[in-house]
């Protein structure tokens, strides 16, 4: 175990969730040597969903963690980006990622199973020496012992408590004082994986599983992304579209009829795609307005990942910023060894954080208007922009606009903590 800090002066950390936020603050932490528990609600730790892109300014977090071999041993890299008119498909704007994303950045671009990822931080935390509770479902936060508490066991006391409980935060809501649903956003998800020996006997698919790429089909109301996964033996699908779920319902078993008539006029390859389905399931996409302030005056708590600006997956930056966030909050508590030394640390996370993750969030909505314009005007001059011009800043593709591509990938969260004042 990695211990910067003698053990009379660390500092005692619990954590409110075990998603991929939760476990990278924890291992950030633990390597600065404090002592950490992770308290998760769930019976056992694992990851539901599918793919997850991993962009350079988390994977120069992981290289850091010394987790980057086992990450890339699992997943893949994709070569370029390609945005694609929906009807046919053809191709509007191209971003390369292989070598761009180490050339500039220094870190790798890539996909992963979610469970992959998730169960790589579990493995480390444990190394570090992290304890995880399951079957822990925090009620509240008693903020000034500090103390998670529970219905059914004794509050779990610390000196320091992080609410990492992602988008239907608890322990944002025991902040708040009050009741804080997520946001509609007006848009659900299929989340769908495909076997790549499938997809091989369809020769339509071939072009888009030559090599390993990550596509995007812009339509009216609706966009698709699709990347490979699992080391090229597994194919990712999201269709993205208008939220048609009952009111009670965030996660639904779809009907795959019903979602291939929702495409039935796009590019024949990604109704090739669709095609392919056995079963799917939909899930709302929620999001959430930006706080006042993350950190509880008492000094001794703090919210972080999904529970504090959890964001639409269009930039899919939500979980990189989790990563950064738990990296950061790890950089600014290695220089704290008393206590009383905690609020400074909280209120110089929250400064750094906060406008960064409130600019993604903001970002990521925006996507959706561009990605899901109706045939016209706006749709065709978003389409010259892309085919015509050399990208700008405020270019409609957002990975390829040089500004916005380096604000979010040059970002070393260590860095940027560590020259925090
Ligand atoms: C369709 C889709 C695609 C996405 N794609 C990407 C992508 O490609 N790249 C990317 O960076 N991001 C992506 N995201 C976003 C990403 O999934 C989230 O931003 C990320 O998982 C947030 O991590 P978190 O740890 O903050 O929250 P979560 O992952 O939600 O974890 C919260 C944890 O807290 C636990 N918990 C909740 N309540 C309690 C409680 N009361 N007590 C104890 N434990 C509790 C939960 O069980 C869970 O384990 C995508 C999201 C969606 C919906």
């Amino acid at each position: 175990m990695i211990s910067k800090i003698e053990p009379e002066a660390s500092i005692r950390v619990a954590i409110v969730g075990a998603g991929l936020g939760g476990l990278a603050a924890a291992i950030a932490i633990a390597r600065e040597g404090h002592h950490v528990t992770v308290l998760e609600q769930a019976s056992t730790l694992q990851e539901v969903g599918a793919g997850i892109q991993v962009p350079p300014n988390s994977s120069k977090i992981l290289a850091r963690w010394g987790l980057l071999d086992q990450i890339e041993a699992v997943a893949v890299k994709p070569n370029d980006f390609r945005l694609r008119s929906y009807r046919d498909g053809s191709l509007l704007s191209t971003q390369n990622m292989i070598p761009h994303a180490k050339a500039v950045y220094g870190a790798p671009y890539l996909h992963i199973h979610r469970a992959d990822y998730h169960a790589i931080l579990v493995r480390e935390a444990i190394r570090l020496g992290v304890e995880i509770v399951l079957n822990a479902r925090a009620t509240g936060i008693d903020f000034d012992r500090p103390a998670v508490v529970f219905e059914d066991r004794t509050a779990f006391e610390a000196d320091l408590i992080v609410g990492a409980d992602g988008l239907k935060s608890r322990c944002r809501e025991s902040m708040l004082g009050r009741e804080d649903p997520p946001y509609l956003t007006g848009d659900l998800a299929y989340r769908i994986i495909l076997r790549i020996e499938d997809m091989k006997k369809v020769p339509a698919l071939h072009d888009l599983i030559e090599k390993p790429n990550i596509d995007y089909w812009m339509g009216p109301g609706c966009h698709a992304v699709s990347y490979m996964l699992q080391g090229g033996q597994a194919y990712n699908v999201v269709l993205i579209c208008p939220d048609t779920l009952p009111e009670d319902l965030h996660i639904l078993e779809a009907d795959p009829e019903e979602m291939r008539l929702l495409f039935k006029d796009w590019d024949p390859r990604l109704r090739a795609m669709l095609d392919l389905v056995v079963e799917t399931k939909k899930w709302r996409l929620r999001d959430s307005r930006e706080m006042p302030t993350w950190t509880h005056p008492s000094g001794k708590f703090v919210l972080m990942g999904d529970a504090c600006h959890a964001t639409l997956p269009y930039l899919a930056q939500g979980a990189a910023q989790a990563i950064e966030d738990g990296a950061a909050l790890g950089a600014l508590l290695g220089q704290v060894n008393q206590t009383w030394q905690i609020s400074d640390a909280l209120r110089r996370f929250e400064t750094m954080r906060k406008p960064r993750t409130e600019r993604v969030v903001r970002e990521s909505r925006a996507l959706q208007d561009i990605f899901h314009l109706p045939d016209g005007g706006a749709q065709m001059k978003r389409d010259f922009n892309l085919t015509q011009m050399k990208p700008f800043e405020g270019y409609p593709n957002r990975w390829a606009d040089p500004v916005f591509q380096k604000y979010l990938f040059a970002y070393d969260a260590y860095e940027e903590a560590l020259s925090s004042a």
